[in-house]
């Protein structure tokens, strides 16, 4: 497999295509951005910490029957993934109240949601990913009804993989926003999931370990997500 040129920087991650037109290279970089990409910054080793982060669980919702477009890790920050026609729709599951979520609806931070919430957003910066619905995601040809049943049946199943996964490890799954694409007729689980697509708290002191570290300035931003990694069994050394 022979990396070629970039196709896309994105505000974290670029993609390379490759040799193979089935195929891309997803690089993990260091930067970090935040409110849309308003704020900005580069994290030392969040790039490969992501990397190895998505990979292993990207492999545990694989071996759960998820379809992903994880292939392989290449090195520290680059990843082989199957090409995807990504669909322009982001699939929010939450667990316990936070976010947008509270901003929006008023309600307090840290409230067990049950059931859990499903919430779709369109996938726009310049709109500052607005909330829509699975009318507007057929209106506009965002996505099928069909894919949008699939989406939806994805999601939830990853949350109950990785709720359990993070709960065993004495964290807390608060939120997560997960990507599709097509390939073929598949609906496939793109993107990456990382602590700065998801929220974690420590089970017992409500530690916040994701990257609202990084949105209201906590403090050891890459060290608690390697923290978190650590705890679920992933080596970063
Ligand atoms: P953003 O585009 O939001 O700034 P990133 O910096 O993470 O996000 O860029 C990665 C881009 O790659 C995203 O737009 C994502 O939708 C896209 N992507 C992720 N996985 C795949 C894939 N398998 N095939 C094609 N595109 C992908
Ligand atoms: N999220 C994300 N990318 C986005 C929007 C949200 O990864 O463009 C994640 C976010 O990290 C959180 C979950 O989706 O884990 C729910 O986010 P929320 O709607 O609460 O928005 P936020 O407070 O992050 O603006």
């Amino acid at each position: 497999m022979e990396k070629r040129e970039e196709l896309y920087a994105g505000k974290a991650k670029s993609v390379f295509r490759t040799d193979d037109p089935d195929r891309f290279v997803l690089v993990f970089r260091d930067d970090t951005s935040a409110f849309d990409g308003e704020r900005k910054e580069q994290l030392s080793r969040k790039g490969m910490v992501n990397n190895r982060f998505n990979a292993f669980i990207m492999e545990k919702l694989e071996a759960a029957g998820v379809p992903t477009h994880f292939e392989g890790l290449l090195s520290d920050t680059e990843t082989l993934v199957k090409k995807l026609d990504m669909i322009p729709v982001e699939c929010v599951v939450r667990n316990v109240s936070a976010g947008s979520l509270c901003r929006r609806l008023g309600v307090e931070e840290g409230q067990e949601l049950s059931p859990p919430t499903y919430e779709l957003f369109l996938k726009n910066d310049t709109l500052h990913d607005p909330m829509v619905n699975e009318s507007l995601a057929v209106t506009f040809n965002w996505a099928s009804e069909t894919e949008l049943v699939h989406m939806k049946e994805l999601t939830y199943k990853v949350n109950s993989v990785l709720k359990t996964l993070f709960d065993d490890a004495g964290m807390l799954l608060v939120d997560y926003k997960l990507e599709f694409g097509r390939s073929g007729t598949d609906i496939v689980l793109g993107d990456e999931f990382s602590p700065d697509g998801c929220r974690i708290w420590d089970k017992e002191t409500r530690k916040k370990m994701d990257k609202d570290r990084f949105r209201q300035g906590l403090g050891d931003v890459i060290e608690t997500y390697e923290e978190v990694g650590r705890r679920l069994g992933i080596n970063f050394d």
